[in-house]
């Protein structure tokens, strides 16, 4: 099993990314033959405008990562620009990639039924992000639901890759995240950036009191029962909590007779407590930012080479080595 997945340096990360990503990163490098995480800049860019930003989010991205167990012994941790075979690859693929194709992709489509300009970036992204599949002869690839569609593309791609130059590319599988699209933001929606509803992973935790504070409830009077499924401050509890803990809360949920307070001031300690330990070590990297950056370049140097391969291997096959 070869992993891999990405993740956009587009803001710090929340409790939704965590949830719906990240702890799953974590998870893979124990049972992956190879994993392949990268923080995706070429992706971001065509979000993120400002250049001291998005070197920041970089940085902030690998050092997050790395302080919530991402473990470089185990995992390739790299940056999706220091590997430039990868738009090498892409432009083979783009010469293979039908136009109807990328116009069927939900990402492009959402934006330009909004009447947003949109720019060729976030057109091809779907082939850019098959080049980052591709590259490493990954066949096991983590994603929300949202991504199912261009692993689909990516398979397209590389199957009719290897159909008119030979067996080239492994074609890749997805394999949905527990949780994904799941996590509730402080306003009852998915929690997401755009939204502006996150929690951070490593805000202060007075910062994660406040939010947990301000999370949207339903004004039903504290006697009545209440179904804990429904209710997203339950939601985010049980994602802190063991089954025990999950259990005794849904309890009093059933019961009635409770404040949502209670309810908050549990989760913003369970919440605290969860990512305590991640918050230490991430003041200690913090303290250190050579050591991350020498962990990004070896993670770059194994990952080129995986992915030299890879693209040799595609240009032998299409006759642009002669
Ligand atoms: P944006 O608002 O720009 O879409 P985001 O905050 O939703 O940003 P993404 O970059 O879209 O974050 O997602 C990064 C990863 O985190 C993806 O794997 C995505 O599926 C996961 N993720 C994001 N939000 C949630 C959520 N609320 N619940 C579960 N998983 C999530
Ligand atoms: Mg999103």
């Amino acid at each position: 099993m070869i992993v891999l997945s990405g993740i956009q340096p587009t803001g710090r990360f929340h409790w939704g990314n965590y949830f719906g990503a990240i702890r799953q990163y974590v998870e893979l490098q124990n049972q992956a033959d190879a994993a392949y995480y990268f923080i995706a800049n070429l992706h971001a860019l065509t979000t993120v405008e400002d250049a001291e930003l998005l070197r920041r989010y970089t940085l902030d991205a690998a050092t997050d990562l790395l302080a919530l167990g991402i473990n470089p012994d185990r995992a390739t941790l790299f940056v999706q620009s220091d590997v430039p075979e990868v738009t090498q690859l892409c432009w083979l693929l783009m010469t293979r990639t039908p136009m109807g194709l990328l116009e069927r992709c939900h990402a492009y489509k959402d934006k330009k039924a909004k009447g947003l300009p949109a720019d060729a970036g976030l057109f091809t992204y779907p082939v850019l992000m098959a080049a980052d599949i591709l590259a490493y002869d990954a066949d096991t690839v983590p994603v929300g639901e949202d991504q199912v569609q261009h692993i689909e593309v990516c398979r397209d791609l590389a199957g009719s890759f290897n159909h008119l130059y030979g067996e080239v590319f492994v074609l890749p599988k997805a394999k949905i995240m527990e949780h994904a699209a799941k996590v509730p933001g402080t306003d009852g929606e998915k929690m997401s950036k755009s939204y502006n509803n996150t929690i951070g992973v490593f805000d202060e935790p007075a910062s994660v009191r406040k939010a947990v504070m301000r999370i949207k409830t339903d004004s039903r009077p504290v006697s009545e029962p209440k179904d804990p499924e429904s209710d997203p401050l339950y939601q985010l509890y049980s994602l802190f909590v063991d089954e025990k803990r999950r259990e005794e809360m849904a309890a009093l949920y059933r019961r009635g007779g409770f404040g949502y307070g209670e309810v908050k001031k549990a989760l913003a300690d369970a919440a605290v407590e969860y990512f305590a330990e991640a918050y230490e070590y991430r003041k200690e990297l913090e303290k250190t930012p050579r050591k991350v950056r020498e962990i990004l370049e070896d993670g770059a140097a194994m990952a080129r080479k995986r992915a030299g391969e890879v693209l040799h291997r595609a240009q032998a096959a299409c006759g642009i080595r002669y």
